[in-house]
Protein backbone atom coordinates (compact mmCIF):
# COMPACT_ATOMS: atom_id res chain seq x y z
CA UNK A 1 0.00 0.00 0.00
CA UNK A 2 1.35 3.38 -0.84
CA UNK A 3 -0.36 5.31 2.22
CA UNK A 4 -3.78 4.04 3.05
CA UNK A 5 -4.49 3.85 -1.05
CA UNK A 6 -3.93 0.36 -2.79
CA UNK A 7 -1.07 -0.22 -4.18
CA UNK A 8 -1.74 0.13 -8.45
CA UNK A 9 -0.06 -3.34 -10.48
CA UNK A 10 -1.18 -2.17 -14.05
CA UNK A 11 -0.20 -5.30 -16.27
CA UNK A 12 0.07 -4.54 -19.75
CA UNK A 13 -0.44 -7.59 -22.82
CA UNK A 14 -2.98 -10.74 -22.27
CA UNK A 15 -0.47 -13.26 -23.80
CA UNK A 16 0.86 -16.41 -21.94
CA UNK A 17 2.90 -13.94 -20.21
CA UNK A 18 0.68 -11.04 -18.84
CA UNK A 19 -2.31 -14.20 -17.61
CA UNK A 20 0.27 -16.03 -15.80
CA UNK A 21 1.82 -12.66 -13.92
CA UNK A 22 -1.98 -11.99 -13.47
CA UNK A 23 -2.73 -15.69 -12.44
CA UNK A 24 0.03 -15.61 -9.48
CA UNK A 25 -0.07 -11.99 -8.49
CA UNK A 26 -3.98 -12.12 -7.78
CA UNK A 27 -3.28 -16.00 -5.66
CA UNK A 28 -1.12 -14.01 -3.66
CA UNK A 29 -1.50 -10.48 -2.78
CA UNK A 30 -3.96 -9.26 -0.40
CA UNK A 31 -6.75 -7.54 -2.14
CA UNK A 32 -7.20 -4.86 0.11
CA UNK A 33 -3.72 -3.73 -0.77
CA UNK A 34 -3.23 -4.33 -4.18
CA UNK A 35 -5.50 -3.67 -7.24
CA UNK A 36 -4.63 -5.11 -10.28
CA UNK A 37 -5.65 -4.54 -14.24
CA UNK A 38 -4.52 -6.05 -17.15
CA UNK A 39 -4.60 -4.28 -20.27
CA UNK A 40 -4.83 -6.48 -23.65
CA UNK A 41 -5.72 -5.86 -27.53
CA UNK A 42 -7.93 -8.04 -29.22
CA UNK A 43 -6.50 -6.11 -32.60
CA UNK A 44 -3.14 -7.01 -31.90
CA UNK A 45 -3.34 -10.40 -30.43
CA UNK A 46 -0.88 -12.91 -29.30
CA UNK A 47 2.62 -14.28 -30.62
CA UNK A 48 0.26 -17.62 -30.77
CA UNK A 49 3.20 -20.20 -29.82
CA UNK A 50 5.24 -21.70 -26.69
CA UNK A 51 3.43 -24.89 -26.43
CA UNK A 52 6.00 -26.85 -24.70
CA UNK A 53 7.23 -26.46 -21.16
CA UNK A 54 9.72 -28.17 -18.63
CA UNK A 55 8.75 -29.66 -15.80
CA UNK A 56 9.03 -26.54 -13.01
CA UNK A 57 5.39 -25.62 -14.91
CA UNK A 58 3.79 -28.36 -11.95
CA UNK A 59 4.90 -25.52 -9.60
CA UNK A 60 3.32 -22.65 -10.68
CA UNK A 61 -0.03 -25.17 -11.53
CA UNK A 62 0.47 -26.49 -7.83
CA UNK A 63 0.61 -22.99 -6.36
CA UNK A 64 -2.77 -21.47 -8.25
CA UNK A 65 -4.45 -24.53 -6.73
CA UNK A 66 -5.13 -25.79 -10.26
CA UNK A 67 -5.98 -29.61 -10.41
CA UNK A 68 -3.31 -31.30 -13.23
CA UNK A 69 -5.76 -33.20 -15.17
CA UNK A 70 -8.10 -30.68 -15.17
CA UNK A 71 -5.98 -28.53 -16.45
CA UNK A 72 -4.69 -31.05 -19.37
CA UNK A 73 -8.49 -31.54 -20.40
CA UNK A 74 -8.83 -27.50 -20.70
CA UNK A 75 -5.71 -26.53 -22.94
CA UNK A 76 -5.53 -29.94 -24.65
CA UNK A 77 -2.48 -31.07 -23.02
CA UNK A 78 -0.40 -34.26 -23.47
CA UNK A 79 2.82 -35.00 -21.24
CA UNK A 80 6.33 -34.30 -21.99
CA UNK A 81 9.19 -36.64 -20.96
CA UNK A 82 11.87 -34.65 -22.50
CA UNK A 83 13.45 -33.39 -26.08
CA UNK A 84 14.29 -35.74 -28.81
CA UNK A 85 17.26 -34.22 -30.84
CA UNK A 86 17.41 -35.58 -34.37
CA UNK A 87 20.57 -34.68 -36.46
CA UNK A 88 22.01 -32.17 -34.00
CA UNK A 89 25.63 -33.46 -33.04
CA UNK A 90 25.60 -35.37 -37.01
CA UNK A 91 23.47 -35.74 -39.46
CA UNK A 92 22.38 -38.98 -38.83
CA UNK A 93 22.20 -38.48 -35.35
CA UNK A 94 19.77 -39.28 -32.69
CA UNK A 95 19.26 -38.30 -28.73
CA UNK A 96 17.18 -37.61 -26.25
CA UNK A 97 17.82 -34.79 -23.67
CA UNK A 98 14.97 -36.40 -21.14
CA UNK A 99 14.32 -34.48 -18.21
CA UNK A 100 14.72 -36.35 -14.13
CA UNK A 101 17.96 -38.18 -13.61
CA UNK A 102 20.40 -40.77 -15.57
CA UNK A 103 21.69 -43.98 -14.03
CA UNK A 104 22.08 -44.18 -10.08
CA UNK A 105 24.31 -42.42 -7.74
CA UNK A 106 27.22 -44.38 -6.25
CA UNK A 107 28.90 -42.88 -3.42
CA UNK A 108 29.76 -39.80 -4.18
CA UNK A 109 30.97 -40.52 -8.06
CA UNK A 110 28.29 -39.34 -10.21
CA UNK A 111 26.59 -42.61 -12.52
CA UNK A 112 27.90 -40.95 -15.48
CA UNK A 113 31.73 -42.08 -14.65
CA UNK A 114 30.54 -45.56 -14.70
CA UNK A 115 29.10 -45.48 -17.64
CA UNK A 116 32.35 -43.64 -19.31
CA UNK A 117 34.36 -46.31 -17.90
CA UNK A 118 32.13 -48.83 -19.05
CA UNK A 119 32.85 -47.76 -22.73
CA UNK A 120 36.32 -47.89 -22.18
CA UNK A 121 35.50 -51.64 -21.43
CA UNK A 122 33.74 -51.96 -24.44
CA UNK A 123 30.18 -51.52 -23.13
CA UNK A 124 27.68 -50.17 -26.06
CA UNK A 125 24.48 -49.26 -24.30
CA UNK A 126 23.87 -45.82 -24.74
CA UNK A 127 23.56 -42.99 -22.15
CA UNK A 128 19.73 -42.72 -22.38
CA UNK A 129 19.28 -46.76 -21.63
CA UNK A 130 20.15 -45.60 -18.20
CA UNK A 131 17.12 -42.81 -17.98
CA UNK A 132 13.31 -43.87 -16.99
CA UNK A 133 12.30 -40.81 -18.67
CA UNK A 134 14.46 -41.58 -22.05
CA UNK A 135 12.93 -45.23 -21.77
CA UNK A 136 9.53 -44.62 -20.82
CA UNK A 137 9.05 -41.61 -24.06
CA UNK A 138 10.68 -43.71 -26.56
CA UNK A 139 8.35 -46.83 -25.35
CA UNK A 140 5.39 -44.51 -25.52
CA UNK A 141 4.50 -44.77 -22.38
CA UNK A 142 3.46 -42.75 -19.13
CA UNK A 143 2.95 -42.72 -15.53
CA UNK A 144 2.98 -40.01 -12.81
CA UNK A 145 6.36 -40.58 -10.33
CA UNK A 146 4.60 -42.44 -7.31
CA UNK A 147 4.18 -39.81 -4.73
CA UNK A 148 3.96 -42.41 -1.60
CA UNK A 149 7.34 -43.99 -2.47
CA UNK A 150 8.97 -41.53 -5.13
CA UNK A 151 12.34 -43.63 -6.56
CA UNK A 152 15.34 -41.34 -6.81
CA UNK A 153 14.85 -41.27 -10.59
CA UNK A 154 11.68 -42.20 -10.79
CA UNK A 155 9.49 -39.92 -13.75
CA UNK A 156 9.68 -36.13 -14.00
CA UNK A 157 7.20 -34.51 -16.56
CA UNK A 158 6.55 -31.65 -17.85
CA UNK A 159 3.60 -30.40 -20.62
CA UNK A 160 2.60 -30.23 -24.37
CA UNK A 161 -0.50 -27.19 -24.08
CA UNK A 162 -2.38 -25.09 -26.48
CA UNK A 163 -0.78 -21.99 -25.53
CA UNK A 164 -3.73 -19.37 -26.00
CA UNK A 165 -6.03 -22.01 -23.81
CA UNK A 166 -3.59 -22.04 -20.94
CA UNK A 167 -3.79 -18.17 -21.36
CA UNK A 168 -7.70 -18.19 -21.51
CA UNK A 169 -7.60 -20.76 -18.54
CA UNK A 170 -5.36 -18.52 -16.31
CA UNK A 171 -7.42 -15.67 -17.42
CA UNK A 172 -10.80 -17.42 -15.95
CA UNK A 173 -8.81 -17.77 -12.77
CA UNK A 174 -6.97 -14.32 -12.83
CA UNK A 175 -10.27 -12.37 -13.24
CA UNK A 176 -12.31 -14.53 -10.54
CA UNK A 177 -10.29 -13.19 -8.12
CA UNK A 178 -10.57 -9.65 -8.97
CA UNK A 179 -8.03 -8.74 -11.96
CA UNK A 180 -9.70 -6.16 -13.72
CA UNK A 181 -9.28 -7.00 -17.60
CA UNK A 182 -9.98 -3.95 -19.95
CA UNK A 183 -9.67 -4.37 -23.55
CA UNK A 184 -7.74 -1.91 -25.98
CA UNK A 185 -4.67 -0.54 -27.58
CA UNK A 186 -2.43 1.14 -25.20
CA UNK A 187 -1.44 4.06 -27.50
CA UNK A 188 1.04 6.30 -24.73
CA UNK A 189 2.54 5.77 -22.03
CA UNK A 190 3.16 8.89 -19.95
CA UNK A 191 6.56 9.60 -17.70
CA UNK A 192 7.44 11.76 -14.57
CA UNK A 193 9.75 13.73 -15.75
CA UNK A 194 11.88 14.28 -12.26
CA UNK A 195 11.73 10.58 -11.41
CA UNK A 196 11.24 8.78 -15.15
CA UNK A 197 8.62 6.49 -13.65
CA UNK A 198 5.57 5.76 -15.96
CA UNK A 199 2.37 7.17 -14.56
CA UNK A 200 -0.19 6.42 -16.35
CA UNK A 201 -1.21 5.09 -19.94
CA UNK A 202 -3.57 6.27 -22.77
CA UNK A 203 -5.70 4.06 -24.45
CA UNK A 204 -8.08 4.60 -26.93
CA UNK A 205 -11.30 6.08 -26.65
CA UNK A 206 -10.12 8.71 -24.01
CA UNK A 207 -9.30 5.84 -21.33
CA UNK A 208 -6.51 6.47 -19.21
CA UNK A 209 -4.78 3.56 -16.65
CA UNK A 210 -2.70 4.96 -13.89
CA UNK A 211 -0.58 2.68 -11.34
CA UNK A 212 2.45 2.75 -9.36
CA UNK A 213 3.95 -0.38 -11.01
CA UNK A 214 3.56 -1.50 -14.55
CA UNK A 215 4.34 -4.96 -16.01
CA UNK A 216 5.41 -5.20 -19.65
CA UNK A 217 3.86 -8.20 -21.08
CA UNK A 218 3.58 -6.71 -24.08
CA UNK A 219 5.47 -9.50 -26.47
CA UNK A 220 8.33 -8.33 -28.20
CA UNK A 221 7.64 -4.72 -29.30
CA UNK A 222 8.73 -4.04 -25.45
CA UNK A 223 5.74 -1.31 -25.54
CA UNK A 224 6.87 0.07 -21.91
CA UNK A 225 10.15 -1.41 -21.06
CA UNK A 226 11.88 0.02 -24.57
CA UNK A 227 8.92 2.41 -25.87
CA UNK A 228 8.97 4.25 -22.19
CA UNK A 229 11.62 3.58 -19.93
CA UNK A 230 14.56 2.72 -22.71
CA UNK A 231 16.11 0.06 -21.32
CA UNK A 232 18.22 -1.02 -23.89
CA UNK A 233 18.45 -4.71 -25.82
CA UNK A 234 21.69 -6.86 -25.51
CA UNK A 235 21.61 -8.75 -29.25
CA UNK A 236 22.58 -12.54 -28.81
CA UNK A 237 22.87 -12.75 -32.40
CA UNK A 238 26.72 -13.79 -33.06
CA UNK A 239 25.64 -16.54 -30.67
CA UNK A 240 21.99 -17.61 -31.83
CA UNK A 241 22.13 -16.63 -35.29
CA UNK A 242 18.47 -18.18 -35.91
CA UNK A 243 16.66 -14.83 -36.46
CA UNK A 244 12.55 -16.06 -38.23
CA UNK A 245 10.23 -18.96 -37.32
CA UNK A 246 7.52 -20.37 -39.59
CA UNK A 247 4.90 -21.90 -37.16
CA UNK A 248 1.83 -24.43 -38.62
CA UNK A 249 0.14 -26.82 -37.14
CA UNK A 250 -1.06 -30.23 -38.67
CA UNK A 251 -3.35 -33.24 -38.26
CA UNK A 252 -2.68 -35.89 -35.80
CA UNK A 253 -1.67 -38.93 -37.24
CA UNK A 254 0.12 -41.60 -34.50
CA UNK A 255 0.19 -42.15 -30.84
CA UNK A 256 0.60 -39.04 -28.95
CA UNK A 257 4.55 -39.44 -27.89
CA UNK A 258 5.05 -37.47 -24.82
CA UNK A 259 8.78 -35.52 -25.99
CA UNK A 260 8.98 -32.83 -28.15
CA UNK A 261 11.11 -33.22 -31.19
CA UNK A 262 13.65 -31.35 -32.35
CA UNK A 263 15.04 -32.19 -36.18
CA UNK A 264 17.76 -30.01 -37.17
CA UNK A 265 17.93 -28.63 -40.70
CA UNK A 266 20.09 -27.12 -43.41
CA UNK A 267 20.12 -23.31 -41.49
CA UNK A 268 17.82 -24.33 -37.96
CA UNK A 269 15.62 -26.70 -37.01
CA UNK A 270 11.86 -27.88 -36.54
CA UNK A 271 10.10 -28.55 -33.58
CA UNK A 272 7.09 -31.17 -33.55
CA UNK A 273 4.63 -30.76 -30.32
CA UNK A 274 2.03 -33.13 -29.61
CA UNK A 275 -1.41 -31.70 -28.61
CA UNK A 276 -4.33 -33.70 -28.23
CA UNK A 277 -6.67 -32.27 -30.92
CA UNK A 278 -3.31 -31.44 -33.01
CA UNK A 279 0.39 -31.39 -33.66
CA UNK A 280 2.04 -28.08 -33.46
CA UNK A 281 4.94 -27.67 -35.74
CA UNK A 282 7.69 -24.76 -36.87
CA UNK A 283 10.39 -23.87 -38.61
CA UNK A 284 13.14 -21.94 -36.44
CA UNK A 285 16.14 -20.32 -39.31
CA UNK A 286 18.59 -18.21 -39.88
CA UNK A 287 17.51 -15.93 -42.58
CA UNK A 288 20.88 -15.38 -44.49
CA UNK A 289 21.08 -18.86 -45.19
CA UNK A 290 18.05 -19.91 -45.82
CA UNK A 291 14.98 -17.76 -47.94
CA UNK A 292 11.86 -17.60 -46.35
CA UNK A 293 10.61 -19.64 -49.14
CA UNK A 294 12.71 -22.56 -49.16
CA UNK A 295 11.73 -22.92 -45.22
CA UNK A 296 8.38 -23.27 -45.79
CA UNK A 297 9.05 -26.04 -47.95
CA UNK A 298 11.31 -27.83 -45.81
CA UNK A 299 8.73 -26.89 -43.18
CA UNK A 300 5.66 -28.31 -45.16
CA UNK A 301 7.88 -31.31 -46.31
CA UNK A 302 8.25 -32.56 -42.62
CA UNK A 303 4.84 -32.63 -41.46
CA UNK A 304 3.21 -36.07 -40.23
CA UNK A 305 -0.23 -35.27 -41.07
CA UNK A 306 -2.16 -32.73 -42.93
CA UNK A 307 -1.58 -29.48 -42.71
CA UNK A 308 -4.22 -27.17 -41.14
CA UNK A 309 -3.48 -23.64 -42.46
CA UNK A 310 -0.62 -21.53 -43.87
CA UNK A 311 2.50 -21.23 -41.78
CA UNK A 312 2.73 -18.19 -40.14
CA UNK A 313 5.67 -16.01 -40.07
CA UNK A 314 7.34 -14.72 -36.77
CA UNK A 315 10.59 -12.30 -36.29
CA UNK A 316 12.96 -12.08 -33.70
CA UNK A 317 16.41 -10.84 -32.56
CA UNK A 318 17.77 -13.19 -29.66
CA UNK A 319 19.33 -11.47 -26.92
CA UNK A 320 17.57 -9.89 -23.91
CA UNK A 321 17.05 -6.40 -22.36
CA UNK A 322 20.06 -4.63 -20.12
CA UNK A 323 17.98 -4.13 -17.76
CA UNK A 324 14.81 -5.85 -17.05
CA UNK A 325 13.48 -3.68 -14.63
CA UNK A 326 13.87 0.19 -15.11
CA UNK A 327 12.33 2.76 -13.10
CA UNK A 328 8.68 0.80 -12.46
CA UNK A 329 8.55 -1.18 -15.31
CA UNK A 330 9.13 -5.34 -14.87
CA UNK A 331 9.46 -6.48 -18.64
CA UNK A 332 8.42 -10.53 -18.80
CA UNK A 333 8.05 -12.54 -21.54
CA UNK A 334 8.94 -11.63 -24.97
CA UNK A 335 8.91 -8.09 -23.63
CA UNK A 336 12.05 -9.18 -21.63
CA UNK A 337 14.08 -10.81 -24.72
CA UNK A 338 14.19 -13.82 -26.45
CA UNK A 339 15.86 -17.07 -26.25
CA UNK A 340 15.41 -19.46 -28.75
CA UNK A 341 12.76 -22.23 -27.93
CA UNK A 342 14.64 -24.96 -28.43
CA UNK A 343 14.60 -25.98 -24.43
CA UNK A 344 11.61 -24.50 -23.76
CA UNK A 345 12.83 -22.18 -21.60
CA UNK A 346 10.75 -18.95 -22.23
CA UNK A 347 7.42 -19.31 -20.15
CA UNK A 348 9.82 -21.09 -17.38
CA UNK A 349 11.85 -17.51 -17.41
CA UNK A 350 8.07 -15.65 -17.21
CA UNK A 351 7.34 -18.12 -14.31
CA UNK A 352 10.60 -17.53 -12.60
CA UNK A 353 10.68 -13.81 -13.15
CA UNK A 354 6.77 -13.99 -11.89
CA UNK A 355 8.70 -15.40 -8.59
CA UNK A 356 11.02 -12.97 -8.24
CA UNK A 357 8.83 -9.77 -8.20
CA UNK A 358 6.74 -11.21 -5.49
CA UNK A 359 10.51 -11.80 -4.02
CA UNK A 360 11.12 -7.63 -4.81
CA UNK A 361 7.48 -6.96 -4.27
CA UNK A 362 8.09 -2.69 -3.65
CA UNK A 363 6.14 -1.72 -0.47
CA UNK A 364 5.62 1.94 -1.21
CA UNK A 365 8.76 3.91 -3.24
CA UNK A 366 10.80 1.46 -5.37
CA UNK A 367 14.50 1.09 -4.07
CA UNK A 368 17.50 0.26 -6.16
CA UNK A 369 19.16 -1.84 -4.23
CA UNK A 370 15.64 -3.96 -5.11
CA UNK A 371 15.65 -3.13 -8.34
CA UNK A 372 19.74 -4.17 -8.86
CA UNK A 373 19.47 -7.50 -6.94
CA UNK A 374 16.56 -8.57 -9.54
CA UNK A 375 18.36 -7.37 -12.58
CA UNK A 376 21.44 -9.18 -11.90
CA UNK A 377 19.24 -12.10 -10.78
CA UNK A 378 17.55 -12.17 -13.74
CA UNK A 379 20.82 -11.49 -15.87
CA UNK A 380 22.42 -14.80 -14.22
CA UNK A 381 19.75 -17.03 -14.96
CA UNK A 382 19.25 -15.84 -18.59
CA UNK A 383 22.64 -16.16 -19.57
CA UNK A 384 22.97 -19.43 -17.84
CA UNK A 385 20.21 -20.97 -20.23
CA UNK A 386 21.59 -18.57 -23.08
CA UNK A 387 24.99 -21.02 -22.48
CA UNK A 388 22.77 -24.18 -22.39
CA UNK A 389 21.20 -23.23 -25.83
CA UNK A 390 24.30 -21.88 -27.48
CA UNK A 391 26.03 -25.66 -26.74
CA UNK A 392 23.66 -27.33 -28.88
CA UNK A 393 24.49 -25.16 -31.97
CA UNK A 394 28.53 -25.36 -31.43
CA UNK A 395 29.14 -28.89 -30.82
CA UNK A 396 28.21 -30.52 -33.70
CA UNK A 397 30.08 -32.31 -36.77
CA UNK A 398 27.39 -31.38 -39.78
CA UNK A 399 29.06 -30.29 -43.05
CA UNK A 400 26.31 -27.46 -43.73
CA UNK A 401 28.04 -23.54 -43.93
CA UNK A 402 25.77 -22.35 -41.20
CA UNK A 403 26.50 -25.52 -39.08
CA UNK A 404 29.89 -24.78 -39.74
CA UNK A 405 30.10 -21.32 -38.82
CA UNK A 406 28.08 -22.22 -35.49
CA UNK A 407 31.51 -24.72 -34.85
CA UNK A 408 34.15 -22.31 -35.63
CA UNK A 409 32.16 -19.18 -33.09
CA UNK A 410 34.00 -18.07 -30.30
CA UNK A 411 31.42 -18.61 -27.33
CA UNK A 412 31.11 -17.25 -23.71
CA UNK A 413 33.85 -18.01 -21.64
CA UNK A 414 31.04 -19.54 -19.12
CA UNK A 415 30.61 -22.23 -21.78
CA UNK A 416 34.41 -22.56 -22.57
CA UNK A 417 34.55 -23.12 -18.84
CA UNK A 418 31.92 -25.76 -18.50
CA UNK A 419 33.03 -27.81 -22.41
CA UNK A 420 36.85 -27.64 -21.15
CA UNK A 421 35.85 -29.55 -17.46
CA UNK A 422 34.05 -31.83 -19.39
CA UNK A 423 36.25 -32.71 -22.02
CA UNK A 424 38.71 -33.51 -20.05
CA UNK A 425 37.34 -35.48 -16.96
CA UNK A 426 33.94 -35.80 -17.65
CA UNK A 427 32.99 -33.24 -14.71
CA UNK A 428 30.29 -30.96 -14.89
CA UNK A 429 29.82 -28.26 -12.69
CA UNK A 430 26.35 -26.63 -11.96
CA UNK A 431 26.85 -22.78 -11.21
CA UNK A 432 25.06 -21.42 -8.60
CA UNK A 433 21.53 -21.80 -8.86
CA UNK A 434 21.39 -21.95 -12.73
CA UNK A 435 18.23 -23.89 -14.44
CA UNK A 436 20.05 -26.75 -16.31
CA UNK A 437 21.52 -29.11 -13.88
CA UNK A 438 24.08 -32.06 -14.75
CA UNK A 439 22.12 -34.14 -16.45
CA UNK A 440 20.60 -32.02 -18.83
CA UNK A 441 24.28 -30.53 -19.68
CA UNK A 442 25.30 -34.55 -19.62
CA UNK A 443 22.77 -35.82 -21.66
CA UNK A 444 23.21 -32.63 -24.23
CA UNK A 445 27.23 -32.72 -24.67
CA UNK A 446 27.13 -36.60 -24.72
CA UNK A 447 24.33 -36.54 -27.29
CA UNK A 448 26.40 -33.34 -29.23
CA UNK A 449 29.09 -35.71 -29.62
CA UNK A 450 31.22 -34.54 -26.72
CA UNK A 451 32.94 -37.55 -25.35
CA UNK A 452 35.38 -36.83 -22.22
CA UNK A 453 38.77 -37.96 -22.50
CA UNK A 454 38.89 -38.98 -19.28
CA UNK A 455 36.64 -40.32 -16.08
CA UNK A 456 36.66 -39.54 -12.47
CA UNK A 457 39.23 -41.73 -10.65
CA UNK A 458 37.16 -43.19 -8.32
CA UNK A 459 35.39 -45.05 -10.62
CA UNK A 460 38.09 -47.03 -11.50
CA UNK A 461 37.69 -48.11 -7.58
CA UNK A 462 35.66 -51.53 -8.83
CA UNK A 463 36.86 -54.24 -10.94
CA UNK A 464 35.90 -54.17 -14.82
CA UNK A 465 33.38 -57.03 -14.12
CA UNK A 466 31.42 -55.08 -11.02
CA UNK A 467 31.39 -51.78 -13.15
CA UNK A 468 29.71 -54.28 -15.97
CA UNK A 469 27.48 -55.59 -13.76
CA UNK A 470 26.13 -52.60 -12.11
CA UNK A 471 25.48 -50.96 -15.14
CA UNK A 472 23.10 -54.18 -15.94
CA UNK A 473 21.56 -53.65 -13.07
CA UNK A 474 20.57 -49.66 -13.95
CA UNK A 475 19.47 -50.94 -16.95
CA UNK A 476 17.61 -53.30 -16.20
CA UNK A 477 15.97 -51.80 -13.38
CA UNK A 478 14.75 -48.88 -16.47
CA UNK A 479 13.35 -51.27 -18.45
CA UNK A 480 11.13 -52.83 -15.80
CA UNK A 481 10.05 -50.03 -14.27
CA UNK A 482 8.99 -48.70 -17.94
CA UNK A 483 7.45 -51.99 -18.47
CA UNK A 484 4.78 -51.35 -15.61
CA UNK A 485 3.67 -48.10 -17.19
CA UNK A 486 0.73 -47.90 -19.28
CA UNK A 487 0.87 -46.03 -22.74
CA UNK A 488 1.08 -42.70 -23.11
CA UNK A 489 -2.37 -42.36 -24.94
CA UNK A 490 -3.73 -45.19 -22.72
CA UNK A 491 -3.17 -43.05 -19.14
CA UNK A 492 -4.92 -39.58 -20.94
CA UNK A 493 -7.79 -41.58 -22.17
CA UNK A 494 -8.28 -42.70 -19.06
CA UNK A 495 -7.41 -39.68 -16.87
CA UNK A 496 -7.31 -35.92 -18.57
CA UNK A 497 -8.78 -36.76 -22.52
CA UNK A 498 -10.09 -33.41 -23.66
CA UNK A 499 -13.43 -33.01 -24.92
C1 LIG B 1 8.75 -19.33 -32.59
C2 LIG B 1 8.53 -19.38 -31.11
C3 LIG B 1 8.33 -20.60 -30.47
C4 LIG B 1 8.17 -20.64 -29.08
N1 LIG B 1 8.03 -21.84 -28.45
C5 LIG B 1 8.01 -21.88 -27.10
C6 LIG B 1 7.92 -23.11 -26.40
O1 LIG B 1 7.79 -24.17 -27.00
N2 LIG B 1 7.97 -23.08 -25.06
C7 LIG B 1 8.08 -21.92 -24.36
O2 LIG B 1 8.18 -21.95 -23.12
N3 LIG B 1 8.08 -20.74 -25.00
C8 LIG B 1 8.06 -20.69 -26.33
N4 LIG B 1 8.09 -19.50 -26.97
C9 LIG B 1 7.98 -18.28 -26.20
C10 LIG B 1 6.52 -18.09 -25.80
O3 LIG B 1 5.72 -18.07 -26.94
C11 LIG B 1 6.37 -16.81 -25.03
O4 LIG B 1 7.29 -16.78 -23.97
C12 LIG B 1 5.00 -16.72 -24.42
O5 LIG B 1 4.02 -16.96 -25.37
C13 LIG B 1 4.79 -15.38 -23.81
O6 LIG B 1 4.50 -14.42 -24.79
P1 LIG B 1 4.10 -13.00 -24.29
O7 LIG B 1 2.89 -13.11 -23.44
O8 LIG B 1 5.30 -12.35 -23.72
O9 LIG B 1 3.78 -12.21 -25.65
P2 LIG B 1 2.50 -12.23 -26.61
O10 LIG B 1 1.88 -13.57 -26.69
O11 LIG B 1 2.96 -11.62 -27.89
O12 LIG B 1 1.46 -11.28 -25.92
C14 LIG B 1 1.59 -9.87 -26.00
C15 LIG B 1 0.32 -9.23 -25.46
O13 LIG B 1 0.50 -7.83 -25.41
C16 LIG B 1 -0.62 -7.20 -25.99
N5 LIG B 1 -0.22 -5.89 -26.51
C17 LIG B 1 0.85 -5.60 -27.27
N6 LIG B 1 0.85 -4.28 -27.55
C18 LIG B 1 -0.23 -3.76 -26.94
C19 LIG B 1 -0.78 -2.44 -26.86
N7 LIG B 1 -0.23 -1.39 -27.49
N8 LIG B 1 -1.92 -2.27 -26.16
C20 LIG B 1 -2.51 -3.30 -25.52
N9 LIG B 1 -2.04 -4.56 -25.56
C21 LIG B 1 -0.91 -4.77 -26.28
C22 LIG B 1 -1.07 -8.18 -27.07
O14 LIG B 1 -2.40 -7.95 -27.46
C23 LIG B 1 -0.91 -9.49 -26.32
O15 LIG B 1 -2.02 -9.71 -25.50
C24 LIG B 1 8.19 -19.44 -28.34
C25 LIG B 1 8.33 -18.21 -29.00
C26 LIG B 1 8.50 -18.18 -30.37
C27 LIG B 1 8.64 -16.85 -31.06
Amino acid sequence: MAGDQPYRIVIVGGGTAGWMAAAVLARFLTPSHYTLTLVESDAIGTVGVGEATIPQLQLLNANLGLDEFAFMRQTQATYKLGIEFVGWGASDSRYIHAFGGVGRQIGQTPFHHYWLRGLSLGETAPLDAYSVNAAAAYGGKFQRAKPQAPQPHDLAHAFHFDASLYARFLGGFAQSRGVKRLEGEVKAAHIDGQTGHVTHLSLDEDRTVAGDLFIDCSGFRGLLIEGAVKAGYESWTHWLPCDRALAVPCASVEALTPYTRSTAHRAGWQWRIPLQHRTGNGHVYCSSHVSDDEAAAVLLNHLDGAVLGDPRPIRFTTGRRKAFWRHNVVALGLAAGFLEPLESTSIHLVQSAIERVLKFLPKGAIQAVDVAAYNAQTIFEWERVRDFIILHYHVNSRSEPFWRDCAAMAVPDSLTEKLDLFRANGRITRFNEELFAEPGWLQVMVGQGLIPEGYHPLADSEKAQEVRELLGLVRRSVTKRVAEMPSHDRFIADNCQAA
